[in-house]
């Protein structure tokens, strides 16, 4: 345990003095008054005594009135433990009870100054002793019986020094018994403070959570609003598209149809020939009517897509005949050019179940772009079963598509910028068509390619599941 010159306890310290100055106050003032009584003239030594004694409590009052608490306790201890040996004065040594009196100004110490002041006034208490004993002439006195001073001597020292003793050991257990409870009220304070700082930290955050989620709903509302005016303009965007492409294609398909008949059946015009530059505008009129009425079908299926109104004709569809179909297609396409066309499914393939007529439009056009973007190499068609669905995929070698642009070409309008658009004439609908209805069927749509080496675009489509009754059933949604 650490040694500490500090007054144990201030609040013990104050509380103890004001009654400890009342009570030895009124005793040293009822013996002064007693003295006096008694007409006590033998010596004034006791009359100075008491009125030290008054004295030193008066001055002990009137420090501790203005806030030297520690000087107030030293000028009453020491005064307590003084004065009682003066008595020796008037009294004398032998048969004076009143010098034991100054281990209350010991034991007062340890209270009212410091846990080790007790030692340090006993051991002046005990000094003034030795000098009074050894020359009692100083105060006029006569040297007592050895034997008698030096019991009287041993006891003082016995008594001061184990009261000093006790108060010493008392005021350091009080004094860490203090400490340990002051330590842990001020943690405990310090604790409250911070569960104060948090809690305000938490209300703050509450706050911000409460004003965060207030502007959390506008903004949902706004975007609700933003959203269903979006999805009114979209629909209303697709039904005008819709209608206008219907529209267009009466015209146009009375253009294609006179144009074609020109060409194909001359004779009609009353044997008028035909000149072979008008022969060839026509011809020039008709194909850029086709390539009219392609757009136009793609826009109005796009549009269809759209606002929800394109029905799918499903029913189990044998997809060897279909991927048959394709290959004699795409040789009619590539015409004499050096381009290999391969095989890569082998029959029998499950039935799928889907509409015949939209897979049919999906694998004319990814057969037609490998035709279009294949010069030499090879061409392939292909299909294999797996769990729930057929994959079916389409591979060239022709110019492929960088990795920007794969998964752009599959929007509406994108086309690979850098492939020519005069020798590879299109729309830059038929991927994203195709992926839709693909979609439509439950399916997916991907491409692998790379620049230069060529491409190859898959799909899936659903199988006939095989009921346990035996009728068809759908696979488990993707
Ligand atoms: P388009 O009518 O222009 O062919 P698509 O949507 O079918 O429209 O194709 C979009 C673009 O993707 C094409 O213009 C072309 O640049 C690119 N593309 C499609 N298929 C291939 C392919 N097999 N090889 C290289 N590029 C391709």
């Amino acid at each position: 345990m650490h040694r500490t010159n500090t007054l144990p306890d201030e609040s013990l310290a104050s509380e103890v003095l004001p009654p400890l100055l009342v009570v030895i106050g009124a005793v040293s003032a009822m013996s002064f008054g007693l003295l006096l009584l008694a007409q006590w003239r033998a010596s004034i030594s006791p009359y100075l005594i008491t009125g030290a004694l008054v004295a030193s409590v008066w001055a002990s009052g009137s420090l501790f009135q203005r806030g030297r608490l520690r000087t107030a306790g030293v000028v009453i201890s020491y005064a307590l433990a003084l004065l009682p040996i003066c008595s020796i004065i008037p009294f004398g040594l032998l048969n004076n009870t009143l010098i034991y009196l100054s281990a209350i100004g010991v034991i007062a110490a340890g209270v009212l100054i410091a846990p080790d002041a007790p030692i340090r006034v006993a051991r002046v208490a005990l000094g003034t002793l030795m000098v009074l004993v050894v020359f009692p002439s100083i105060v006029g006195q006569e040297r007592a019986d050895l034997g008698p001073s030096l019991a009287v001597g041993m006891s003082m020292t016995a008594l001061l020094l184990s009261a000093a003793a006790l108060t010493w050991a008392a005021g350091y257990a009080i004094h860490g018994t203090i400490g340990w409870a002051l330590e842990t009220s001020s943690k405990s304070e310090r604790r409250e403070q911070l569960l104060r700082a948090t809690q305000a930290d938490l209300e703050r955050t509450l706050r911000e959570r409460d004003q965060l989620n207030d502007r959390l709903y506008k903004l949902t509302l706004d975007l609700e609003t933003a959203r269903a005016e979006a999805e009114a303009a979209y629909r209303s965007k697709a039904s005008f598209m819709a209608t206008m492409s219907h529209e267009l294609r009466t015209p146009l398909n009375i253009i294609i149809g006179f144009s074609s008949a020109m060409i194909d059946h001359p004779e009609m015009y009353d044997g008028e020939p035909i000149s072979e530059a008008i022969s060839a505008d026509i011809a020039e009129i008709r194909r850029s009517g086709q390539h009219l009425l392609g757009l136009i079908n793609d826009i109005l299926d796009l549009a269809r897509v759209e606002v929800g109104r394109l029905e799918l004709n499903k029913a189990a569809v044998p997809l060897v005949p279909l991927l048959d179909e394709m290959m004699r297609t795409a040789s009619g396409l590539l015409k004499d050019r050096p381009v290999l066309l391969r095989r890569e499914y082998v029959s029998p393939l499950p039935t799928v179940l889907v509409d015949d007529v939209r897979v049919r439009q999906v694998l004319l056009n990814l057969v037609s772009n490998a035709c279009k973007f294949t010069s030499v190499g090879e061409i392939s068609v292909g299909a294999r079963a797996e769990n729930y669905e057929v994959i079916v995929w389409v591979r060239d070698t022709g110019i492929g598509i960088a990795d920007s642009d794969q998964t752009r070409i599959f929007n509406q309008f994108e086309q690979v910028e850098s492939h020519d658009a005069k020798q590879h004439p299109g729309t830059g609908l038929g991927l994203s068509i195709c992926r839709w209805l693909v979609e439509l069927h439950g399916g997916r749509m991907w491409l692998e390619s790379e620049l230069g080496k060529g491409s190859i675009f898959s799909f899936t489509l659903p199988r006939v599941q095989p009921a346990l009754n035996g009728a068809a059933s759908k696979p488990p949604e993707q």
